[in-house]
């Protein structure tokens, strides 16, 4: 989804960092889903073949690619390796670590296949006329956690050598793929995968013992989740809490005018996504943390992140509102499921400051002017509704307005056949509700 998430907010917390007991006012935020699509160049010649060498290249290359795949199923270092240039100790070494850490995640699929090819004129100088930069999409599965295949690219350079096409470069041509978030946690240092019930947590091999906590904390959340949203999620997400901050992300502050710091974001993943276009539905979703927070983090920030996990596939046409005022419903709810615990000075926060100049549900542009406020308005909103017809209801309205909300006038046809109430008078309703 895209839009800011979650910020804020002036409530107890859960600290990860183990300072239990104690009160702390966190101020923390998301984002929009991922990556979002850079201003590309469009790909242009860097040679003169005829289309049918072209084809026959790409033919060749695709043959390569899928070795590669099969090697990594297979667990076959060799074969993977056996077109990267032996001339480039670098390279090589780059090549292993990547092979190393795509076995650890343990796709049930996956696939490697050139898209379109790019000129990049600076490597067929350098590598000469053979060169063969082109866009690589790698097609992927994760067993247990993706229920269909997701696919990122990647930019390869191969040349010609004795006959055989042979891997020169593996991203010399990145930048100009996308802006954010198509580099992936296998892409960097040596990683560890902790697996805790369906939770799967990435992290750096040297910080295992992160991966540790964030997989307990995340099962927690997931929990939480599942306490309170009354359709069924089955908990499965990949959780990556990578030092590098061009994991899958780089923009890591939000909001128009001040901006706030993100503290992590959920990244959808749409079917047939390239270039962060999605391109069809969402087929599932990662939990990105912020980098500069990962040692530091929340549990009820994750369960407001896991809610959006558990809520996005259902459909992409729910209102901000509805979307974000869920998550913090289920957020500020799992915090209070801890009697030591309580939202009180957030509730508080709404009541006297967000509720008396509220005059429409929020929408993108109230998220944008103020996020505080409009998460605020909209947690409210949800909880007024869990007041008056039950979290179950809210469940049969998300679901309906997720898939018919097509129009203005759909969505609020929905709104009214789910909670009695126009958009208007569920606005004035809420402003009068106390909690
Ligand atoms: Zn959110």
């Amino acid at each position: 989804m895209k839009h800011p998430r979650r910020l804020l907010a002036a409530v107890a917390a859960l600290a990860l960092a183990g300072t239990a007991g104690a009160v702390v006012v966190t101020r923390s935020g998301d984002a929009p889903a991922g990556s979002t699509a850079s201003a590309l160049q469009a790909p242009g010649p860097s040679h003169e073949l005829s289309d049918a060498e072209k084809k026959s290249r790409q033919h060749e290359v695709d043959l390569l690619l899928g070795k590669r795949a099969t090697a990594v199923l297979k667990g076959d270092l060799h074969g993977f390796l056996a077109a990267v240039d032996p001339k480039q100790p670098k390279l090589v070494a780059r090549q292993k670590l990547l092979f190393g850490n795509l076995r650890k995640f343990g796709f049930s699929t996956l696939k490697y296949f050139t898209a379109d090819d790019w000129a990049a004129p600076k490597l067929a100088e350098k590598y000469g006329p053979s060169t063969y930069s082109t866009r690589v999409m790698m097609r992927y599965q994760i067993a247990g956690v993706d229920p269909k295949p997701v696919q990122t690219d990647l930019g390869y350079t191969f040349v010609r050598r004795d006959n055989l096409w042979v891997l020169v470069e593996d991203g010399a041509i990145d930048e100009t793929l996308s802006r954010d978030g198509h580099r992936q946690p296998w892409d960097f240092q040596e990683v560890a995968l902790v697996r805790r019930g369906k939770v799967v947590v990435v992290v750096a091999q040297r910080e295992l013992a992160l991966g540790t906590t964030i997989a307990r904390v995340s099962q927690d959340a997931v929990a939480a989740v599942r306490r309170h949203w009354p359709r069924g999620w089955d908990g499965a997400v990949l959780v990556v809490a990578m030092p590098e901050p061009q994991v899958m992300a780089t923009l890591w502050t939000s909001g128009s005018g001040r901006g706030w710091t993100i503290a992590a974001k959920a990244v959808t993943l749409y079917e047939g996504e390239q270039l962060g276009k999605p391109s069809g539905p969402a087929v599932g979703s990662r939990i990105v943390i912020n980098p500069a927070l990962r040692k530091d983090l929340d549990e009820d920030l994750l369960v407001h992140e896991m809610t959006h996990v558990a809520t996005v596939p259902i459909g992409p046409l729910v209102p901000l509102w509805l979307a974000e005022g869920l998550a913090e419903y289920v957020r500020c709810r799992s915090v209070e499921d801890d009697p030591e615990w309580t939202v009180d000075p957030y509730r508080k926060t709404v009541k006297t400051k967000y509720l008396p100049g509220m005059k429409t549900l929020p929408d993108r542009a109230a998220f944008d002017a103020n996020g505080e406020r409009a998460y605020g308005q909209s947690w409210w909103t949800v909880e007024y509704l869990a007041d008056r017809v039950g979290i179950k209801k809210i469940a049969a309205l998300y679901a309906d307005v997720a898939v018919h909300g097509t129009t203005e006038a759909a969505y609020s046809a929905i709104l009214k056949r789910h909670t009695g109430k126009t958009p208007a008078e569920l606005t004035a309703a809420v402003k009068r509700f106390r909690g």
